[in-house]
């Protein structure tokens, strides 16, 4: 009979959580659940550019540093030759049905537009972490929104309420008793976390002007509930003799208001000597933002070009995507055009990261500081031939492009399509290699990183 077997019980208990615990000594969880090696980070909030590794813990940012050793973090993924950026913020974006009715394809509905919105997590394939929906829904209709894709979404939605209450394509956004700015803002102090400000679009373009259709009504009311619920109005607007360019980004715009769809066809932004119109230095000295807001209508090289030559690059970089132009646009394509008319790297992503966090007032977003979420890009610059179109049907030859390779959101990895953080098929661990006979077996995967 063996020594041990005599021995009183509790010695063996005594002998075995020592040698447990000094098994979990060894096995001890990593510091970090996430490393990102190698990369170039980019997080102009920070003033950070250069190669850094990038930690992540339970979804929060927690440690840039120059060398962190791979066997401090339970995956590593090796982004050598990319740029690692704050995940990327676009404020002008379209979810949700806004005022289309549930209906709006059938004979008997009150309008037959198409819904605006396209699905929230399709921002997520060029590295878009934080997505603003622009004035899509009013008072009327955002808690259907909330509803059915804020609250549902894994990209991260804000909203601009628009000052229409029943909001955009349900027919509604010529008559003023639909602009109520106290209902508005009552709106938009209900939901802080969500709206983070007013947007009006598409008022009375062309028709003639009436009692119900006087120049400046959607104008005046947005500022109305912008000033009643202290946050920064969008304007979408359309210039004519009795409402000028120059007196909406000189006289009706706040500072820190946001002129988006900058260099659409309708605005004079470059006067006929070729010069940019000295209306925009004003305006930005008064502190009126400008923003891209691209979409099929917004964007003609004719003027964004010329106006970059000459110094004048908008505060931040969106893409108005919505169902009408998702096949032309993305986040990724928006912002390769303005690297292709010569803007650096490093200010392109300032344009979609911290500045467009300021304009909302979201300081916590588009930064890779330490203790934030961990919402991060990887992105890879790539050389070649490409040519870029815009919204006049014109086309302008490039040699750059910037792609997103991973989104995370959070710390979870939601866009990898190359497998970045991925091992070889077949050097899969032997879960990967069995055939589930049951919905409750353990799923065929090569990893359990959150990914979704
Ligand atoms: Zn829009």
């Amino acid at each position: 009979m063996q020594n041990w077997i005599k021995m009183p019980l509790a010695i063996v208990a005594v002998l075995a959580i020592a040698l447990a615990s000094s098994v979990l000594t060894v096995a001890q969880a990593p510091r970090y659940d996430l490393l990102l090696k190698g990369g170039h980070v980019i997080d102009p909030a920070n003033h950070i550019d250069e190669v850094r590794d990038v930690a992540v813990f339970q979804g929060k940012i927690a440690a840039i540093e120059k060398n962190i050793p791979a066997d401090q973090a339970g995956k590593v993924v090796d982004v050598s030759k990319l740029y690692v950026t704050p995940g990327l913020i676009d404020i002008h974006y379209h979810v949700g049905h806004g005022g289309a009715p549930l209906n709006w394809f059938a004979p008997e509905a009150r309008t037959h537009a198409l819904p605006l919105g396209i699905p929230a997590d399709l921002a997520l394939q060029s590295g878009v972490t934080t997505i603003v929906d622009a004035g899509t829904s009013g008072a009327e209709t955002f808690l259907q929104e909330k509803e059915e894709v804020i609250d549902r979404a894994k990209v991260r939605v804000l909203a601009f309420l628009n000052i229409v209450a029943n909001g955009m394509s349900g027919g509604l956004e010529q008559s003023l008793d639909q602009m109520d700015a106290k209902l508005c803002a009552d709106t938009i102090k209900k939901y802080p976390d969500l709206i983070v400000g007013v947007k009006t679009a598409h008022y009375w373009t062309g028709g003639a002007w009436d009692a119900e259709h006087v120049p400046w009504a959607a104008v005046d009311r947005a500022i109305e509930c912008g000033t009643l619920a202290k946050v920064p109005v969008m304007f979408d607007f359309w210039p004519r003799p009795e409402r000028t360019y120059e007196d909406l980004i000189l006289k009706k715009m706040r500072p820190g208001d946001i002129h988006t769809h900058v260099f659409a066809q309708q605005f004079p932004i470059i006067q006929a000597d070729g010069k940019i119109n000295p209306a925009l230095a004003e305006a930005r000295a008064r502190g009126v933002i400008f923003d891209v807001g691209h979409g099929s209508g917004s964007f003609w090289f004719r003027n964004a070009e010329r106006a970059e030559k000459q110094g004048f690059i908008p505060d931040s970089i969106s893409t108005d995507l919505h169902t009408g132009n998702f096949t032309i646009v993305s986040m990724n394509n928006v912002m390769s055009k303005f690297l292709a008319m010569g803007v650096p790297l490093d200010d392109v992503i300032r344009r979609s990261t911290v500045n467009p966090a300021s304009e909302i007032h979201r300081p916590e977003l588009g930064t890779l500081s330490v203790g934030k979420d961990a919402d991060i890009a990887v992105l890879e610059l790539l050389k070649g031939r490409f040519s870029y179109i815009d919204s006049g049907v014109a086309k302008m030859d490039a040699n750059v492009r910037l792609m997103a390779r991973m989104t995370i959101r959070a710390g979870r990895i939601l866009f990898d399509p190359s497998g970045l953080s991925m091992v070889d098929w077949e050097n899969a661990r032997p879960q990967y290699f069995t055939t589930p006979d049951r919905g409750e077996s353990l799923p065929a995967r090569a990893d359990d990183f959150p990914r979704d």
